[in-house]
């Protein structure tokens, strides 16, 4: 049987089955929707199981213990089944007038709350290829969009108007950017000029929302194919505004470049990742340009680098928000650049133990990678930390490595009275 028209039960979520079940029999209706379906048909594993119901959110909250209501601008309820978290969405309906109090001036959607039929469920979902339903006591696949046809095409596809659609949530922008990453399918070719035209319209989004984007982008395990596609369709500098003006006269896109492809390899290799280091990667440059610019205007002071960190952290925050349980580890790894020079005494081990050290290690090697002249500094750290006490304490003393230059005195003058005398 084509994969396409058939779906693999047996990788459906029991858990998801079960919520089905029970929505169903106390007399509601309920399929599994969206990704999950539209991954079974690619015969790819989902991500999570989507459900759609005509229960309204308080009504799914009553009928399973584990559950709660989230969301506000879009309720949906999370029902929780130990490690896994099944969704579950209310139909939702058209709004009676896209100027009403529901949205923005651009005609973005405010409230989507507006609850509905199955049809009319179906055309308010994003792309034709997550609109497609499955009701697994029938087994019957429902796809009134004509979503199965354009997967098999590999196109993503709005269901109507680009524009209008993208309008409503520019959100849909950056989904779409994410599908065309992880499936490797292609932009439908109104949805891609659309996209190019109305990136602006994504600095209407909360950063909040935005972030979340960002990590469901960068941190999935197609970073790299993301960021390509968000460089083609005019998207990235609409996030990072700052990074985007940096890579013309540095290496930003090369670093970020290399910072998402060891990510994905991590992801990959199913190692632990973290945004911290690919948000050091995006503002490394505008920090660094922020601090120097700061040293020129200040004169050398300790604090240009803090400065220059919380200018460029906030800048960005406007844009997409950065938790500070990331901002932290990533001025982290931007203060220690400035300290893996200094190779002499104490210095070494001491920056060894800090608990970003590896992170900055790896930091230092990728900026080498995308250019940056370090006179080797990579390479002496790689050997210091396999090197026995011996070669230690030979690496320490071979070259100045890092120690301040020692101040030539200047001799002194005796008596400035010369200086003096020649004012009167
Ligand atoms: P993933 O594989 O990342 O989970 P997904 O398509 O399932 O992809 P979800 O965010 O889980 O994405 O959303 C589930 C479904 O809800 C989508 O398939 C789509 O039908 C609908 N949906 C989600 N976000 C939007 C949106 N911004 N506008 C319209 N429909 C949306
Ligand atoms: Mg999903």
């Amino acid at each position: 049987m084509n994969s396409l028209s058939s779906i693999e039960e047996s990788a459906i979520s029991i858990n998801a089955s079960k919520v089905i079940s029970r929505l169903q029999d106390h007399g509601f209706q309920a399929y599994l929707v969206g990704g999950c379906i539209r991954d079974l048909l690619l015969r790819k594993t989902p991500k999570d199981f989507d459900i759609a119901t005509d229960a309204h959110p308080e009504e799914v909250r009553e009928l399973f213990r584990n559950s709660r209501i989230i969301g506000k601008r879009f309720r949906i309820v999370h029902v929780r089944f130990g490690r896994e978290i099944i969704e579950v969405t209310t139909f939702r309906g058209p709004h009676a007038d896209e100027y009403d109090e529901n949205h923005s001036d651009s005609g973005m959607t405010l409230n989507d709350n507006v609850y509905g039929t199955f049809e009319e469920d179906v055309f308010r979902r994003d792309f034709t290829m997550n609109a497609i339903y499955y009701e697994p006591q029938e087994k019957e696949i429902i796809d009134l969009a004509d979503g199965t046809a354009d997967i098999e095409s590999q196109i993503i596809r709005t269901i109507g108007d680009p524009t209008g659609r993208l309008r409503e949530d520019p959100v849909r922008m950056l989904r779409a950017i994410r599908f065309q990453a992880k499936l490797e399918f292609g932009l439908e070719s109104d949805l891609q000029s659309s996209i190019r035209s109305l990136g602006y319209l994504i600095q209407d989004v909360p950063p909040a929302r935005l972030f979340e984007e960002v990590l469901k982008l960068f941190l999935s395990g197609y970073g790299t194919a993301a960021f390509d596609a968000m460089m083609e369709n005019d998207i990235y500098g609409w996030l990072f505004p700052d990074s985007k003006r940096s890579m013309e006269n540095n290496a930003t896109e090369e670093l970020v470049r290399l910072a998402l492809t060891s990510t994905d390899q991590r992801i990959a290799k199913k190692m632990p990742v973290t945004p911290a280091f690919i948000y050091a990667a995006v503002l490394w440059y505008p920090f660094v340009d922020e601090k120097q610019r700061l040293e020129q205007e200040d004169g050398i002071t300790y604090a240009a680098a803090h400065e220059a960190a919380n200018n460029v952290i906030s800048k960005q925050q406007l844009f997409t928000s950065i938790p500070k349980r990331f901002s932290g580890p990533m001025r982290d790894i931007w203060f220690l650049q400035s300290r893996l020079p200094s190779r002499f005494g104490q210095k070494p081990d001491r920056i060894m133990e800090h608990k970003r050290f590896r992170a900055a290690y790896d930091f230092l090697l990728l900026r080498e990678q995308a250019g940056e002249k370090t006179e080797q500094l990579g390479e002496w750290w790689t050997e210091y930390q396999e090197a026995t006490e011996e070669r230690k304490l030979a690496m320490k003393q071979s070259t100045s490595n890092g120690r301040p230059r020692k101040r030539k005195r200047k001799p002194r003058r005796k008596a400035s009275t010369s200086d003096h005398a020649s004012l009167h």
